[in-house]
């Protein structure tokens, strides 16, 4: 039986995990490591790795946060990390003695979902990520699409209003990821009760409230507050929007969908997705649902990846 490990190395969090082809018989997750420099990075996964007690492993696999460099292995100018460089491929290849395969973490999950998730038999899949940031992987006729570096998908920086107030993190006006990643869920939301005035159809008192974080925003609205429940229907707009342009562009047959947001919101983000989605297509609508990995969709991708020929 050959063994592999799987890593999911995100914006605050790293997940490491052994298994063979079938599944995982060991999981661990950490905080990352920022106080040794980009090298503390891999000497943590490494040090998870060994942790789990491997004698026999045969490959590694990490879905990782991008951008990034996949020619060499790398990831670079993430605005997640406070390193500009951080080398996976060659340092984990050399602490433990076994090839190392990077993917971008959204382009792992997609995979993932081929082999162990909902995607499984199919020829035409995207997952998207509903989380801090948004972000997408596609596999086309079978194929797992990367591009040139390795960055293809980048969806959350798809533009839905070229003049919009709200700037994206990474600097471009009106992108997807502006209006509905959790980091920037309060902007629109400040945008939508500033702008919308008599449009709010919540009476004039209670618009005074605000939302200073999604996670208030969805709390509110799963208590049924008629505010909070109006703003998460404008983001299902946006959403829509953004899913359309997947479905147009890939043309799927199925989108599986992850990340904190939609995991724990399942109706609240979902339903006007569904609902607004046909208004902006051209594509036949295809099948969209909450991603049975839950939150190891990368993990699992990392599993697969390992394991890939
Ligand atoms: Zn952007």
């Amino acid at each position: 039986v050959k063994l592999y490990a799987a890593v999911d190395l995100g914006a605050t969090n790293v997940r490491v995990a052994v298994g063979d082809e079938r599944g995982f018989r060991g999981k661990l997750i950490e905080a990352i490591d920022v106080q040794n420099g980009a090298d503390g990075i891999t000497a943590q996964i490494a040090r998870m790795i060994e942790t789990l007690d491997v004698e026999e492993l045969d490959a590694i696999g990490v879905g990782s946060i991008g951008p990034l460099d996949l020619a060499s292995g790398r990831v670079i100018n993430t605005p997640n990390l406070p390193f500009k460089d951080i080398p996976i491929i060659e340092p984990l290849s050399n602490a433990l003695g076994v090839p190392v395969k990077l993917l971008n973490d959204c382009s792992a999950a997609v995979l993932g979902e081929h082999s162990y998730g909902a995607g499984r038999g199919l020829r035409n899949l995207v997952y998207i990520t509903l989380s801090t940031g948004l972000g997408g992987g596609a596999i086309v006729d079978g194929h797992l699409l990367t591009g040139k570096d390795g960055n293809a998908h980048e969806v959350g920086h798809l533009t839905i209003d070229p003049c919009s107030e709200l700037v994206c993190g990474c600097g471009c006006r009106g992108h997807w990821e502006a209006y509905c990643s959790g980091a920037n869920i309060p902007n629109f939301a400040r945008m939508l009760l500033k702008g919308a005035k008599g449009n709010v159809p919540i009476k004039p008192s209670t618009v005074e409230r605000s939302f200073t974080t999604s996670e208030a925003l969805f709390s509110a609205a799963n208590q049924g507050d008629p505010l909070a429940l109006w703003i998460v229907e404008r983001i299902g707009e946006v959403n829509a929007i953004g899913f359309a342009d997947a479905v147009n562009v890939y043309d799927p047959e199925l989108i599986t969908v992850g990340g904190s947001i939609a995991l724990r919101n399942e109706a609240l983000i979902l339903d006007p997705i569904r609902k607004n989605i046909g208004r902006h297509l051209i594509n036949r609508k295809p099948e969209i649902m909450i991603t049975p990995l839950g939150d190891e969709a990368v993990l699992f991708g990392a599993l697969a990846l390992a394991k890939k020929e």
